[in-house]
């Protein structure tokens, strides 16, 4: 496997997807007194922090730590909450911002979760979507990109823990 990724998603790419996609949240959700933003950690960190300084809508973050034992070849499927929000959502409306959606167990999941706390609405937007590989099929209102199957990192994507802070999306050599 070589150490530097090679690039999928450019830097500039993600720059201007990014700042779409904060439009057209900002337009969809123009009519709403606050949007209450819940991003997964650890992935969608830098996602999260650029799609929020775009956004032209008042709104909040909170943020939501889940472990996932379904990531390469471990038992799939299995999804288990390790950090919860501060706050509560009850009548909020509220837009879980996703690094990535594969299978869709985990988003599966989350919504189920959050759907039980009664916000006002509940929509999702997932930087990155591997429709090839989704077992569950989730709603996803804003997507950035979709992308083949593959292992990517950068971007808050990691590898073992290694390559989240790379400024674009690239795939490793030797992965899938
Ligand atoms: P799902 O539950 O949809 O199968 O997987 C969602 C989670 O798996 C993502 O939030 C992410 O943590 C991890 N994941 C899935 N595909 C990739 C990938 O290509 N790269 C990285 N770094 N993580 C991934």
């Amino acid at each position: 496997m070589t150490d530097s990724p090679k690039v999928l998603i450019s830097e500039t790419q993600l720059r201007t997807r990014v700042t779409e996609l904060a439009q057209q949240i900002s337009h969809g959700y123009a009519s709403v007194d606050e949007l209450f933003l819940i991003g997964i950690l650890k992935g969608a960190f830098m996602f999260l922090a650029d799609l929020t300084r775009a956004l032209t809508i008042r709104h909040r973050v909170d943020f939501i730590a889940l472990s996932s034992y379904g990531m390469k070849g471990a038992r799939p499927g299995a999804v288990r909450l390790v950090l919860d929000l501060r706050e509560s959502i009850r009548d909020r409306h509220v837009l879980v911002v996703e690094d990535i959606v594969d299978t869709g167990e985990t988003l599966a999941y989350l919504l189920e979760m959050l759907a039980a706390r009664h916000p006002a609405s509940l929509k999702t937007c997932a930087l990155v979507t591997k429709p090839s590989r989704r077992v569950k099929p989730v709603p996803l209102e804003y997507v950035g990109f979709e992308i083949p199957d593959a292992w990517v990192v950068g971007y808050g994507l990691d590898y073992k823990e290694r390559y989240r802070t790379l400024p674009y999306i690239g795939t490793l050599d030797g992965m899938p």
